[in-house]
């Protein structure tokens, strides 16, 4: 597969690579975000029983669920009035995060859910706002240079070297030392959106000597410049941030001129106390658990309503229609921490379990982007997911289908909290309405949205905040995940291929 050229989309990659990366070799997950065939070339979805038979001994069923949008509207409203308002919005480390785990809870035993925390510590990254790069006679500050999440602060002078800028895509040439060839003394490199991820292209650029990298993104617009995650801040020595449009044909000029630049990055590392929280309906049969999970966590930039107060508003409205059942499987909720910066608190929480506690699991469903402005159905279809990965998304997608929804069959390259699961062998699904890529014609078919837009102009800025939010589509796609989970936990047999 080939990455998007859309930087966007790249950017999206990147935070996915970001977590991948502890786990297993980068190499093997060079996944773009990548559309997979989807509507009417899509076979028809083989469907499960949506109410299964109760057997003689089975006991309470969930109650049908009635997802309201009001109730989505409601909790989103209540996460950006704390977001907005807290300094760092909801990213780890910030008054923020902590506010909204608080409301988190209260919601969860409103509804009548046994509630725990999952503590951790984990790098929390704070810009200071005075980062700057000079070029020239131009000056470039806050919204054009952007410092990457967890690259250390630095100030740099020195010559400008384009790296892979020569063909109209990246050849991957900044993803290895070699590629940077014999650089001048005090170098600063820049480098466009690539076939590995930006971490490995910083890795890359320091061992070829590098003293600044710039992460170039032509089509960002003045002053909308996006930041990926640099995962961890192990091994990062050198100054980088990512370049808006005119940021980077100002840099490309000048290093055609052999001339230099200076690039500040006024940005700090800092290891934090955070907390996921975890909640449960206990079942019948404690040794089969249905789970469900939604980072609650927003990136710096922005109060995150869509991403992800909206997977959120999902959980918590699902966990109100199901509070007071007793399913046959337990019925778990995650509402994870730290995802922003590299899916930090799942993978603390499943590395956390033991192999019998793993084993209970029967199914991990995702919420992350439930109710983009511009958005569509998609229900997620990750390569080399688990066995009964298939069978949760042709689930997924029957229930968006009854819900009058026409789904989209998307790949999403181990973008959010799933990737644990599903590298820890349990069977992951999960619904997504879409983030900066641009909506396809035929997404655009199936949803009614405008082709060539992105799905949600806002995601990881400020103005996503709440204003624009489609949430009729978040209705549907919580419905669907409701009554998926609600099925699987009364029926587990539905995951056996
Ligand atoms: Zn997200």
């Amino acid at each position: 597969m080939k990455p998007s050229p859309d930087f966007l989309a790249v950017t999206r990659s990147e935070r996915t690579i970001a977590g991948a990366s502890r786990l297993t070799p980068v190499a093997a997950l060079l996944v773009a975000v990548t559309l997979l065939a989807a509507c009417a070339s899509t076979p028809a979805p083989t469907v499960g029983p949506t109410s299964p038979a109760p057997t003689a001994s089975a006991p309470t069923s969930p109650p049908a669920t009635q997802i309201t949008e009001e109730g989505l509207r409601d909790r989103l409203d209540a996460l950006a009035a704390l977001s907005t308002k807290a300094d760092g919005f909801r990213a780890v480390g910030s008054t923020g995060y902590d506010a909204a785990a608080d409301l988190v809870i209260s919601d969860l035993q409103a509804s009548g859910w046994q509630v725990q925390e999952d503590a951790f510590t984990t790098p929390a990254f704070f810009d200071d706002g005075g980062s700057r790069l000079e070029v020239a006679e131009q000056a470039f500050q806050a919204g054009d240079v952007a410092p990457l999440i967890f690259a250390p602060g630095g100030e740099v002078t020195g010559p400008v070297v384009a790296i892979d800028w020569e063909t109209p895509e990246s050849t991957g040439a900044g993803c290895s030392a070699a590629g940077y060839g014999g650089l001048p003394e005090g170098a600063i490199v820049l480098v466009p959106p690539g076939v590995c991820f930006r971490r490995d292209q910083v890795v890359a650029a320091q061992a070829a000597g590098a003293a600044a990298f710039v992460a170039g993104y032509p089509a960002a617009a003045a002053g909308s410049v996006l930041r990926p995650t640099l995962v961890d801040p192990d091994g990062l020595t050198i100054p980088a941030a990512g370049a808006s449009g005119p940021a980077v044909a100002a840099l490309i000029d000048v290093a055609a001129k052999g001339g230099d630049a200076t690039l500040v990055t006024d940005a700090r590392t800092v290891p934090s106390p955070t907390r996921s929280i975890i909640a449960e309906l206990p079942g019948s049969e404690p040794d089969s658990v249905i789970m469900l999970g939604a980072h609650l966590d927003s990136v710096i930039d922005g109060p995150g309503v869509n991403d992800n107060g909206s997977g959120v508003a999902a959980l918590l409205e699902i966990a109100r229609s199901l509070g007071g059942a007793t399913p046959r499987s337990t019925i778990r909720l995650g509402f994870w921490g730290a995802e922003e910066v590299g899916l930090h608190g799942s993978f603390h929480y499943f590395e956390g379990l033991s192999a019998e506690e793993r084993e209970a699991i029967r199914v991990y469903l995702n919420a992350d982007m439930v109710a983009s402005p511009n958005g569509y159905a998609a229900v997620y279809n990750e390569s080399g997911a688990p066995a009964g990965s298939a069978t949760v998304r042709d689930l997924l997608a029957a229930a968006i289908e009854r819900a009058g929804g026409t789904p989209q069959i998307l790949e999403l390259g181990g973008g959010s909290d799933h990737l644990a699961f599903q590298q820890g062998g349990i069977p992951i699904g999960g619904v997504f309405s879409g983030a900066n890529e641009t909506v396809s014609p035929q997404q655009a078919t199936a949803s009614g949205s405008k082709a060539g837009a992105p799905a949600d102009p806002c995601y990881h800025m400020a103005c996503d905040d709440g204003s624009d939010l489609d949430l009729g589509l978040a209705r549907m796609l919580t419905s669907a995940l409701a009554e998926v989970a609600g099925d699987l936990a009364n029926e587990p047999t539905l995951l056996e291929d």
